[in-house]
């Protein structure tokens, strides 16, 4: 068996080789080109808005790391003029109690500074989050079915994660860039009275650092795709294999040893990257130590010369030679900086570009949905529809039209484009070409907020929170719960004696892997209080998009036809694979490969003989010679 990376599949061969990150970029996915300025700057902002506290003491902290240092040079000058000059001795000596009163006060002042900034580290880690989680939840839900923008968003959560202490400390790492910029500025103008040669070689040493600095991080920003979807990767493979539904076909299909093998050889992988970085920042390192000593010992020999010329005094040389070390000291400080600024502008560009994502569906609109109006009446004009990054289209030119109060069924094979419709229908994604009218008023009149009214809707998949029942069923806090209503929709969907039987009735809690004190719903259960979450929020349209796909064609029937008694007068659209299951319907509409082929009641689409019987017929042949279980029906 191949358990190389070039036996896995293309999708995840994409996943651990860089060969896919090309791929996305060509797919004109390409990265934009955040600079580090404009990303200190939304970091400032972000701190301003959120921590302003920490907004303050950083301004605060940048002047007193210069100061302090500075009268530590300054202190040994004043000392030795006080012991060499005549007459100014009192005068000094006073100087000098008063600097080191400052500096007890600055030091002080420091210390609290940094405390404050470090208290507060991690808000601003948890604001970033807090971020992208609301862009998650906000965007345009295309935005999550396109995996590439998805991905981008895991990215730049895996950065916040990953390099959660240089963007908790960013704040530090500002007040240090600055101080040492402030420090090089202040320490420039002390050292501008030397000779010009000494400069230049102070100049040349800061600019050789500022080249070779980064060498590691560069590496890192330039493979961070590769980073990002390497550690996805590995993230997913840890997920799945600890997950009880893969676990399953791990155990059963051998898959143990592919795991082992993929996890090994990202491994390797990363080991391979982190040595090459290791030794980029060891150059990096070994360049800016030598051009630091280089600058020191010519600033010694210049000075001592100076000094036996009779050009300068020893006080003026102890300031010097105070402020050659100095400046060296606040280049490496600029310089270290630098490199883990570094490090923030690719990561806080992940989560700009992220957070900048244009989300274009359904803007805020004009038009209200009337109230009191129970059920509308939906058009389809020309509709087509395209997935982000498919070939072609799932939608062709889809027209027509459901009457106020209409029951109709969208019935189809699997990926005849039932769902895509739905998804349309419902707003959550936007038609490619046509339109969709409600009331004769187009879907994109409408705000979000008022689009999503009009619906109640229940999808294949089956997603409880981990809340409470309550919670589950209103979507809101339990302040804001209509209790009577509540009570209501579940007796309708024949849950109030189960909820009775609950420890804590409306208030006990769900899905039992979050929490200990919960408990799990069976799959008849789980349907129920998805009809109860249908029924409380009473809105004009119902759609339901094969949530029974799990329960057999009887059991179908009964939750079809039970949806259909509680909802009367509402317009409903019911959606099935199975033919069978949506006779009730007042008219049906056929789909195959993204058209609507046939259409009618289920009488004269059997009498016509088309497609429609046929499938019908072959449907009914399979379930006449293999009778589902009649334990199976869960949901009666
Ligand atoms: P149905 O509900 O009838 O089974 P769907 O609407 O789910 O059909 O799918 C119609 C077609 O669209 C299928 O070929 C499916 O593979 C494709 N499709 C569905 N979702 C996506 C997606 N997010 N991205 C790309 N193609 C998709």
């Amino acid at each position: 068996m191949d358990w190389s990376i070039a036996g896995l599949p293309q999708g995840f061969r994409d996943i651990f080789l860089q060969k896919g990150v090309s791929k996305l970029e060509k797919e004109g996915f390409a990265r934009s080109k955040d600079t580090l300025w404009g990303n200190l700057c939304f970091l400032l902002s972000v701190m301003k808005q959120n921590t302003p506290r920490t907004f303050r003491f950083l301004i605060l902290d940048i002047p007193l790391k210069v100061l302090l240092p500075f009268i530590g040079i300054w202190m040994p000058n004043l000392v030795v003029r006080a012991v060499t000059e005549d007459g100014a001795v009192r005068q000094l000596l006073a100087a000098i109690l008063l600097l080191g009163g400052v500096m007890v006060m600055f030091t002080a002042l420091e210390r609290y500074a940094d405390g404050i900034l470090e208290a507060e580290a991690t808000v601003l880690q948890h604001v970033l989050h807090n971020m992208l989680l609301r862009k998650k939840i906000s965007c345009d839900y295309a935005n999550l079915e396109d995996k590439r923008i998805s991905g981008r968003y895991e990215e730049a959560d895996n950065y916040i994660f990953m390099q959660a202490r240089f963007i908790a400390q960013a704040g530090r790492n500002l007040a240090l860039f600055g101080s040492g910029i402030f420090g090089f500025l202040l320490y420039l103008s002390i050292l501008r009275g030397l000779p010009l040669a000494l400069l230049v070689l102070m100049a040349a040493s800061t600019f050789v650092s500022l080249r070779f600095s980064n060498l590691g991080e560069k590496q890192r920003l330039k493979n961070r795709n590769y980073w990002g979807r390497g550690i996805r990767g590995l993230s997913y493979i840890c997920g799945a294999s600890s997950e009880a539904k893969l676990g399953k076909d791990i155990r059963l299909y051998h898959m143990a040893p592919w795991i082992e093998d993929r996890f090994t050889q990202m491994q390797r992988l990363f080991r391979r990257e982190y040595m090459q970085m290791e030794k980029a920042n060891f150059l990096s390192a070994v360049i800016t130590a030598a051009t630091g000593i280089a600058v020191e010992l010519s600033a010694y020999f210049f000075l001592v010369v100076m000094v036996l010329d009779g050009r300068i005094t020893v006080a003026q040389y102890v300031l010097y030679i105070g402020a050659v070390l100095g400046f060296s000291t606040w280049i490496r400080q600029v310089m270290e900086q630098m490199q883990k600024l570094w490090l923030l502008k690719g990561d806080v560009s992940c989560i700009r570009e992220y957070l900048a994502m244009p989300d274009v569906e359904m803007p805020e609109g004009s038009v209200r949905q009337e109230s009191g109006e129970s059920s509308c009446s939906i058009t389809f004009e020309n509709v087509s529809y395209r997935y982000e990054g498919s070939e072609k289209d799932v939608l062709y030119d889809l027209s027509f039209h459901i009457e106020k109060g209409e029951r109709v069924a969208l019935v189809g094979m699997n990926g005849a484009g039932k769902t895509t419709c739905v998804k349309l229908l419902c707003g959550l994604l936007r038609p490619t070409r046509g339109k969709i009218l409600i009331n004769g008023v187009s879907a994109e009149k409408f705000s979000r907020t008022q689009y999503y009214n009009l619906f109640a809707t229940v999808f294949q998949e089956i997603n409880l929170f981990p809340a409470s029942v309550s919670v589950n069923v209103t979507g809101v806090p339990k302040e804001e719960q209509d209790r009577e209503r509540l009570e209501h929709a579940l007796h309708m969907a024949g849950m109030d004696h189960w909820v009775a039987s609950l420890p804590h009735g409306t208030d006990t809690l769900l899905v039992k892997e979050i929490d200990d004190q919960a408990v799990n719903l069976s799959g008849g259960e789980q349907q129920r209080l998805l009809l109860a979450r249908a029924l409380y929020k009473d809105a004009p349209i119902l759609i339901l998009d094969e949530p029974t796909a799990a329960l057999d064609p009887i059991s179908e029937n009964n939750v079809y036809q039970k949806y259909d008694t509680l909802t009367k007068g509402n317009t409903s659209v019911f959606i099935s694979h199975r033919l069978a299951s949506t006779q009730f319907c007042d008219r049906i509409l056929f789909m195959e490969d993204g058209r609507i082929v046939e259409e009618g009641t289920h009488e004269t689409l059997l009498a016509r003989g088309g497609k429609y019987s046929e499938v019908f017929e072959t449907q009914s042949r399979y379930y006449r010679e293999n009778p589902p279980d009649a334990k199976e029906a869960a949901f009666q």
